[in-house]
């Protein structure tokens, strides 16, 4: 579904991705790690392109991605992203803020996007808050409703850079759970995270990058138990 060919991308002179390769197939879920500045945010946002590269190419779906206009619009409705910071609109309502892409975007039926955000509101356990405004969530009911906003789109992909490192730890659990069960569900997904348990339990494949370069990808059984770089078994002794 998602192919990345030669990428690279340079910031000035910073090589921030260095001749990546890296395809994830549909219905997978790409787990990225790696150390700080190794350049896991960029390939996410490379992805759906609100980052542009600097050479090689990246194709999602078979199509390569396009560069501006209905297209680029239509490429970030088929490839959700879910942020360390929620970003949700302070001044709508939950359910407003998960109506919000379909309505305005899609152009979709009100009636019908209010059902369908309803039942993604009950999906991520928030239905009960659909009134109120994310000021009054905690962190982690917050994160939720960015999830189910990036559902409401019907994505093809999602992509989630760090989703639960801004969160009070006793609510990554309830935000890990929700990316969990999506990924039991079939939808490929691209998530750069430090919880070392999601990675195990639900990722397909774990990516290990450091300095831009995507230095090994492996099973995550293999990868933890087995892990074939000097830099990744650093790395997985400093977490772990
Ligand atoms: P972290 O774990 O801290 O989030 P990361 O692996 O996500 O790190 P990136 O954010 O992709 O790393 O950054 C890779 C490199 O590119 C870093 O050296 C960073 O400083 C640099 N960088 C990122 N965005 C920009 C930008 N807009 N302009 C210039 N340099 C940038
Ligand atoms: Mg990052």
């Amino acid at each position: 579904l998602i192919v990345l060919e030669n990428v690279n991308k340079w910031f000035g002179p910073l090589h921030v991705l260095q001749d990546v390769n890296l395809s994830v197939a549909r219905g997978e879920v790409v787990v990225v790690i790696g150390p700080s500045g190794s350049g896991k945010s960029t390939l996410c946002r490379a992805i759906n392109r609100l980052e542009p590269i600097s050479s090689g190419t990246i194709t999602f779906d078979g199509q390569p991605l396009p560069a501006e206009g209905r297209a680029l619009a239509k490429l970030r409705s088929e490839v959700g992203m879910v942020f360390q910071s929620f970003n949700l609109f302070a001044h709508k309502s939950i359910l407003q803020n998960v109506m919000l892409g379909p309505l305005k975007v899609r152009k979709e039926k009100p009636a019908a996007v209010k059902e369908r955000a309803m039942s993604l509101l009950d999906r991520v356990g928030i239905a009960s808050q659909a009134d109120k405004f994310p000021a009054q969530l905690s962190g982690g009911q917050q994160q939720r409703v960015a999830i189910a906003r990036a559902l409401a789109m019907q994505p093809k992909a999602l992509l989630f850079d760090e989703p639960t490192s801004a969160l009070d730890p006793e609510m990554v659990g309830e935000v890990l759970d929700v990316m969990t069960s999506l990924a039991r569900d079939g939808m490929t997904m691209v998530v750069v995270t430090h919880e070392m348990g999601f990675a195990r339990h639900a990722a397909n494949r774990v990516v290990f990058m450091a300095d831009g370069q995507l230095v090994e990808q492996n099973t995550p059984e293999e990868f933890f138990a087995n892990p074939t770089s000097e830099r990744a078994r650093d790395f997985l002794s400093k977490i772990l």
